[in-house]
């Protein structure tokens, strides 16, 4: 059958958009899985951001990469990383051309939302161990009680030592608990509260155990006996938890989701996803014209402050390291490559979910399987705090896409005026860097267990490598 006349022109004039599962090859669709498979495992072995820095480092160090201190000088197509503080990670090729023509970043984060301990954690009540905590980003506590906990994180020691913790992920070990009310006591208390108040902030308290140390003349037995177990365990006293960072997280661990196994359920995607995604991007760059940067930063979800946020200075340290080695160091040339410059913020977006679809404008939210999302501007409520793409990059992007066959949509994080968010793309703009925020639709983001799809993930790391090869 002939098309019609409107038919042919609807093809070509309209924006339509399928999902990347129809039409795609037997070997495309292996490759998917198998990507997807690694990606797991990857989320499996690092849920914290020191996780993943370490875990990201012992990758690179697999793939040639070497580290920049370790380095005296920089040639073209040379493989580097600077790790800061163990908690970001900022990753180079070096290009034909000279830092000063511009360099091509994508910037993720490794910190997701969480349950952090508090510096002063331990006390016992009415027969029960408990710490306290103060959580880590935007969550809805009450997601967070009544499942499987891990701990992880470092103490660090006066006398310099440095411990790794972590408990719950081993088939074996025990795992920690938030409680919440039986339905048949809440009647007519927490069950009218409303649901952003349903679990309150210090009502985050973690069953920590409930033997008490056996000795009549003491009092608090329960939190010594927790103590001498820690103090056998790690050498620590209650003082140290001063200086430490305790994180719990959920201990389950990453697993496909549905029957036809096309998604993938998670901890911490967001923005884990993206991490992962450009690391494999930026080990495969070979010789590019410009320098490739990969960026696994640090506290994006509280704000991008920090030593190890992307606001920090840090990141003109790395690159003045980059410049030193390369002999390329002149007053004001850091400016210059930023104006050259350019970033994607590789990071998550709300997808659209089908069960609340008030809570969208479809038209202009990313659906789980059809590609990477391109968000041009962020920000909430008039597009206040967003530092949105202009016109002639956002068509760049395009034309790298058309070029490598990368699905993507445009999207917007929920409804104007309802929903709204940021992220680390305004820390680039502000340097003067054209940024845009490219990433992978997740549905229930910042829930203990997030969901996104075996496609799209793949899809970021294609448009992630074509953006940095460009
Ligand atoms: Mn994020
Ligand atoms: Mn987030």
């Amino acid at each position: 059958m002939e098309k019609t006349e409107g038919e042919i022109l609807k093809e070509k004039l309209f924006n339509s958009k399928k999902s990347g599962w129809e039409g795609l090859s037997e070997t495309d669709t292996r490759n998917v899985f198998k990507f997807a498979d690694e990606y797991m495992f990857y989320l499996n072995q690092a849920k914290t951001e020191k996780e993943i820095i370490h875990f990201s480092k012992e990758i690179l160090l697999k793939n040639d990469f070497k580290d920049l201190n370790e380095v005296e000088s920089l040639n073209p197509g040379d493989k580097v990383f600077w790790v800061n503080r163990n908690r970001s990670l900022y990753i180079a090729v070096i290009g034909k051309e000279g830092l000063e023509s511009g360099v091509n970043i994508v910037g993720a984060h490794g910190d997701s939302p969480r349950i952090d301990l508090k510096q002063n954690p331990l006390y016992e009540e009415n027969g029960v161990g408990l710490l306290k905590t103060h959580y880590y980003g935007g969550i809805k506590k009450y997601q967070w009680t009544t499942v499987p906990l891990a701990l992880h994180g470092i103490i660090a020691k006066t006398n310099g030592e440095r411990i790794w913790v972590s408990v719950g992920e081993e088939e074996n070990d025990p795992v920690f608990y938030i409680t919440d009310l039986p339905p048949h006591l809440s009647r007519g208390g927490q069950d009218d509260r409303k649901l952003s108040q349903g679990i309150e902030g210090e009502e985050l308290n973690i069953v920590a155990g409930t033997i008490p140390f056996e000795d009549e003349k003491i009092s608090e037995k329960i939190k010594l006996n927790i103590l001498r177990i820690l103090n056998e365990k790690y050498g620590i006293k209650e003082v140290d938890f001063t200086s430490s960072e305790l994180e719990f997280v959920p201990a389950y661990k990453a697993k496909s989701v549905g029957f036809d196994e096309s998604l993938i359920g998670g901890y911490g995607q967001d923005d884990k996803i993206c991490c992962y995604s450009s690391l494999r991007a930026i080990l495969e760059v070979q010789n590019p014209n410009k320098t490739s940067i990969c960026i696994l930063t640090d506290k994006e979800e509280i704000g991008f402050c920090g030593v190890t946020g992307m606001e920090s200075h840090s990141f003109e340290r790395f690159m003045v390291e980059l410049l030193d080695k390369k002999n390329e160091n002149v007053a004001g040339v850091i400016e210059k490559i930023y104006s050259n410059s350019k970033a994607i913020s590789a990071d998550v977006d709300a997808g659209f979910d089908p069960t609340y679809p008030s809570y969208y404008d479809s038209r202009n939210s990313c659906k789980l399987g059809h590609g990477v999302c391109i968000c041009k501007y962020t920000g909430a409520r008039g597009k206040s705090g967003a530092s949105e793409a202009t016109a002639e990059f956002v068509s760049d992007i395009r034309r790298i896409f058309d070029e490598n066959r990368i699905s993507y949509c445009s999207s917007e994080l929920g409804k104007v005026d309802k929903g709204g968010g940021g992220t680390i793309a305004v820390t680039f703009a502000n340097r003067g860097i054209d940024t845009i925020d490219i990433g992978v639709p997740v549905l229930s983001m910042h829930s203990p267990y997030e969901l996104t799809s075996k496609y799209d993930v793949y899809m970021a790391y294609r448009a992630y490598l074509a953006f940095l090869e460009n």
